[in-house]
Formats: structure tokens, sequence, C-alpha cells
């Protein structure tokens, strides 16, 4: 059972993440569709994930008190959000040389190499 300050500080997390979303969109994915959404989740085993059905990366509550942790892990997700919109398989080979060309991408934009 959730108790009533968690929830309310996993709302304003989320407000937080939705604001870091959409600018992290519009700096390093401006000509991709923008993701349907960020959600919080509890109790799973992954710091973030993207859901390619949904189009929504969920990211784990705990890793959200950390903004530029989570930033960084918000730009991995828009990155696999952009491979996926390319190719459906994207998701079968997720370290592709398409994924590591992003990285290399990113890397020659200094406000990606701020966000290490
Ligand atoms: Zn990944």
């Amino acid at each position: 059972m959730d108790k009533a300050g968690d929830v309310f500080e996993d709302a304003q997390h989320e407000v937080t993440l939705e604001h870091s979303l959409r600018a992290l969109e519009k700096r390093f994915f401006k000509d991709i569709e923008p993701l349907k959404g960020i959600k919080l989740v509890r109790d799973v085993d992954f710091p973030a994930r993207y859901l390619p059905e949904e189009k929504i990366i969920e990211l784990h509550r705990n890793v959200a008190q950390f903004p530029k942790l989570s930033q960084f892990l918000i730009v991995h997700e828009l990155i696999h959000h952009k491979l996926s919109l390319k190719s459906a398989r994207h998701a079968e080979v997720p370290y592709s040389g398409a994924y590591r060309d992003e990285i290399r991408k990113l890397c020659n934009d200094d406000a990606y190499v701020a966000l290490l």
C-alpha cells in the first residue's frame, strides 16, 4: 500500500520528468514523433525501459530522485524510441550499429556530453 506522501512525491517527480522529457526531445530528437509520456514505476528490476507499443518510458521511482541520471536514461530510451520508429524489429537487436551511430551523433553534441 502506498503512503500518501509517496504518491504526492511521485506526482511531483512525474511533472518534472515530463518537463525533462519534452526538453530532451526538443534538444536531441526534434525530427521524430514525441513519446506519449513517461511513467514512474515501482518494484521493478530495471532503472528504465521503453515500451514500443505504448510509446512510453517507464522509469523506476527510486531513480527519479536523481535528475541527471533520469535525463541520461531518458535520452537512452529516446534512442530506442527513434530506432523503433525506423524499424519494427529494433527490439530484437537493440544495440546494433544503428544504436552506436546514434550515440556517436549525440557525442558530437556538447549538450549531450554535458549530461554524462
Ligand atoms: Zn537500452
